[in-house]
C-alpha cells in the first residue's frame, strides 16, 4: 500500500498529465429542455466550463438526445428540430467562450492535445446525437448533421425508432433496412457508431455490418449489475475484438441492480471502479473508457457527483493497482484512438 501523501501526489500528477476524455454527457439537452449554460449553470447541472477545468477534462462528447423517456404520440416529427436547436445552442456557446472548441477531425484533435500539453486549457467538445429518431428516416439528415459537426451517433435511445429497437422494447428486433443504410453511411462519412441503448439483435448486426470500430459510449457490465441497458460479457468482448471501447457510465441504475428504474440504489465511486476493474480484466485496459452520462442522470454516485470530481477516479484506479499507462488509456486515450481511426 502506497503512503497516502505519495499516492495523492502521484495521482494529481497523473491526472494532470493525462488527456481526459468523456464519451457521453447530456448537457446540451439540459440547456435546451431546462436552461443553463457553460458559465451560468442551472440548479442540478453537473457540467460547466469551470468544473470541466477542475475535472481536468480535455474532451467531452456532448450528445443531443431528442427523446427523454418514451415519445408521446405525435411528437416524433419534432426530433430533428430538437437536435437542430441543441446544435444551435452549442454554436452560440462556442461563439461566447473561445476556450470551448468544437473538434471534428483528427487535425483538430491534435491541435487540442498540443495546446493542452503546452499548458493552455481549451476544452474540446465532440458533437453527438443520442437517438436515431433525429434522422427521421432520412439519410440526408444524417449527412446534414455531419456537415454541422456531428461525429458520433447513438443509433437508438430506449425504444424503437426508424433504425432499430432500443433495449427497453419487449421482444426487440434488430436493424431495419434504414438502420443498415445508416450504418453504411456512417462508415462512409466517418461518424462513430454508438451501440449503447441498442437491443441485442441490433447490436450483433451492427458489429457484423460496420467496417469501423464501434463504441458503447455509456454502458456497464451486466455481470455486475443485471440491467438490460448493460452489456453481457460476450458483447463487451465482441466490441473489443472489433477495436472498440466500452464507456463505463456513472448512472446508479447501471451500477447497482435496483428493484426497478424508479428506485435506484445509492451508488458510489467504488461501484464505478468495480465496473472498470471487471471490464479491464475481461477485455483489457485498451478497450475501457469513460461515459459519465453527466447531465443525463438525476442521481449520482457518491464521490463522483459532477465532472469536477474526476480526479478521484484516477486516484481510485491507482489505489486498485492499475498501471499509469492503463489509466491514461481509460481516462481518454482509448477514446481518442477511436476518433482518430473513424473520423475523416
Ligand atoms: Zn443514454
Amino acid at each position: 500500500m502506497m503512503h497516502a501523501a505519495a499516492l495523492s501526489a502521484r495521482s494529481t500528477a497523473l491526472h494532470r498529465a493525462a488527456f481526459v476524455a468523456d464519451g457521453h454527457a447530456d448537457t446540451l439537452g439540459r440547456f435546451y429542455f431546462m436552461g443553463g449554460s457553460f458559465t451560468e449553470p442551472a440548479p442540478g447541472q453537473q457540467i460547466d466550463l469551470e468544473r470541466l477545468r477542475q475535472g481536468g477534462v480535455g474532451l467531452q462528447v456532448m450528445a443531443c438526445c431528442p427523446v427523454w423517456g418514451k415519445l408521446a404520440p405525435g411528437t416524433r416529427r419534432t426530433c430533428a428540430r430538437a437536435v437542430f436547436n441543441m446544435i444551435d445552442i452549442l454554436h452560440r456557446e462556442l461563439d461566447a467562450y473561445p476556450d470551448l472548441r468544437l473538434v471534428t477531425d483528427a487535425a483538430g484533435l491534435e491541435r487540442l492535445v498540443e495546446a493542452r500539453r503546452s499548458g493552455e486549457q481549451p476544452v474540446g467538445l465532440v458533437l453527438g446525437i443520442e437517438g436515431g429518431e433525429a434522422l427521421e428516416g432520412d439519410l440526408a439528415l444524417l449527412r446534414t448533421f455531419h456537415r454541422l459537426g456531428v461525429r458520433l451517433v447513438t443509433l437508438t435511445h430506449n425504444f424503437r425508432n426508424e433504425l432499430a429497437d432500443g433495449a427497453y422494447e419487449e421482444s426487440p428486433g434488430g436493424l431495419t433496412r434504414f438502420g443498415r443504410q445508416v450504418v453504411e453511411e456512417m462508415n462512409r462519412l466517418g461518424v462513430v457508431i454508438d451501440v449503447s441503448h441498442l437491443a441485442p439483435a441490433g447490436f450483433w448486426q451492427v458489429l457484423e455490418l460496420s467496417s469501423a470500430p464501434v463504441v458503447a459510449s455509456h454502458s456497464n457490465a451486466r455481470a455486475l449489475c443485471g440491467h438490460r441497458r448493460n452489456l453481457t460479457d460476450e458483447q463487451a468482448e465482441a466490441l473489443a475484438a472489433k477495436g472498440g471501447v466500452v464507456g463505463v457510465t456513472f448512472c446508479p441504475l447501471f451500477l447497482r441492480e435496483a428493484p426497478d428504474d424508479q428506485h435506484p440504489l445509492p451508488a458510489s465511486l467504488s461501484d464505478v471502479l468495480d465496473q472498470i476493474d471487471y471490464l479491464v480484466n475481461l477485455v483489457g485496459p485498451d478497450h475501457v473508457a469513460l461515459g459519465s452520462d453527466f447531465d443525463g442522470i438525476d442521481t449520482v454516485p457518491r464521490g463522483l457527483e459532477d465532472v469536477s470530481r474526476l480526479p478521484a477516479l484516477t486516484r481510485g484506479l491507482l489505489e486498485r493497482g492499475h498501471s499509469e499507462e492503463a489509466i491514461r488509456g481509460i481516462l481518454g486515450e482509448n477514446l481518442l484512438r477511436i476518433f482518430r481511426a473513424v473520423w475523416r
